[in-house]
């Protein structure tokens, strides 16, 4: 059952969760374009908009100012107000939390990190699980800290957002399986909203990403992108006709349990050949401490030898690099998406991977799917949290009746 949602801003009517997205993310605009984006009538947008005004959401701008350079003079558009309400947000990560608060429009106000006692340890997922309790606490501990960063926090801060990889509920807020944290079926949400006072929304890393993206990043007004990110996991995100791809059962964009080899190695998943078990962070260690022998060789030491020109780890870093590539090539030929977004803290290497992701993915594509071309860009860890704030913010807007 979807968990029930305190009142925040005053959507209460899908109109009015039209006219709030709209201008959240295409503002400042006009109440022309508005009609003219969402296909409401004039006396719509304006009964849409007037108790979101009202509330100090939204605010008409002076007929005098102007949106953009050269964009004319438009009369009264509509602009968020977008110190109204913060937003928390929170990536739990193998090693530590990171979290910031963002106003309305997703800037980043306040950050910080904090490691968690016992993420130290846990570099694979055969270690032994997580407490909630203990996850929850420090959770809590840091949304505290990010709150009393300022006074008007406090006072205008009443959701958050909490980005996990692994197969995460959004709807009831259940972390259905992190393999990092050895977890399966635990209400987080439900642990966090009692903790923290705040109305809590889950969803997975890669997802909450996506949401951002299409929010607030390149993929404003964009039908089709995914983004495919790199690093201890791979992951990817699809928006498609404009919505985020949930999955009927919470799992979608899994790229990096898609088989790229068919004898591959086993990955932490159960099944084989997955691209994760190819080319995350830790498969690439581990293969690259098979090749060379050297059983302490840490993942630095192998990009600075790498870089250095030592061939037998430059081919494995090529290997995993065609292992990504074939995995991209099946994002375009599956989906045909707009654009294609590369991201991650694998990226770091991107130098010794992006020959070989370039030649595998250019041969593997179908035909006109190539076109979506592939955009390389890195992801600071702060990015991850916000993109949690992002769910956030869209869960005050989700409408439902
Ligand atoms: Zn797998």
């Amino acid at each position: 059952m979807p968990r029930s949602r305190d009142s925040g801003a005053p959507i209460t009517s899908p109109a009015a969760a039209e006219v709030f997205t709209m201008v959240l993310t295409r503002g400042p605009v006009s109440r022309v374009d508005v009609c003219r984006l969402t296909g409401l009538s004039s006396a719509a947008v304006t009964k849409a908009a007037r108790p979101l005004i009202e509330a100090g959401y939204l605010r008409e701008l002076a007929p005098t100012e102007r949106t953009a350079p050269g964009a004319g003079r438009p009369a009264s558009p509509l602009a968020i107000a977008p110190e109204r309400e913060y937003f928390v947000g929170i990536k739990i990560t193998g090693d530590d939390l990171i979290g910031v608060v963002t106003d309305l429009g997703s800037r980043i106000v306040a950050a910080k990190h904090h490691a968690v006692p016992g993420f130290d340890v846990r570099t694979d997922a055969s270690a032994s699980p997580m407490e909630p309790a203990d996850v929850v606490a420090a959770i809590a501990a840091l949304v505290t800290e990010l709150l009393d960063e300022h006074p008007g926090f406090r006072k205008r801060a009443h959701r958050l957002g909490v980005a996990i990889s692994g197969d995460v509920d959004r709807v009831t807020g259940i972390v259905r399986y992190s393999p990092f944290l050895g977890w399966r079926d635990v209400p987080l949400a439900v642990l966090l909203d009692e903790a923290t006072g705040l109305t809590t929304t889950l969803e997975n890393d890669v997802k909450a990403l996506a949401v951002a993206e299409q929010w607030f990043g390149a993929g404003v007004g964009a039908s089709s992108f995914a983004l495919v990110t790199i690093g201890t996991g791979i992951g990817s995100a699809f928006v498609v006709n404009g919505g985020l791809v949930s999955g009927a059962f919470g799992v979608s964009g899994e790229i990096g349990h898609v088989p790229i080899g068919v004898e591959g190695p086993r990955c932490h998943c159960g099944a084989s050949g997955c691209l994760e078990a190819l080319a995350s962070t830790q498969a690439l260690l581990t293969e690259a401490r098979r090749a060379t022998g050297v059983d302490d060789l840490t993942i630095d030491r192998a990009v600075t030898l790498a870089r250095s020109g030592d061939e037998v780890l430059r081919k494995v870093f090529a290997a995993a690099g065609r292992a990504i590539g074939l995995g991209l090539a099946v994002v375009a030929n599956l989906l045909g998406p707009e654009s294609l977004v590369v991201s991650g803290e694998g990226l770091d290497a991107y130098d010794l991977f992006e020959e070989s992701i370039r030649e595998a993915f250019s041969a593997q594509a179908y035909g006109s799917a190539a076109r979506c071309g592939l955009v390389i860009r890195p992801l600071p860890f702060e990015e991850w949290a916000r993109g949690a704030a992002a769910v956030a913010v869209q869960s005050l807007v989700t409408y439902s009746s």
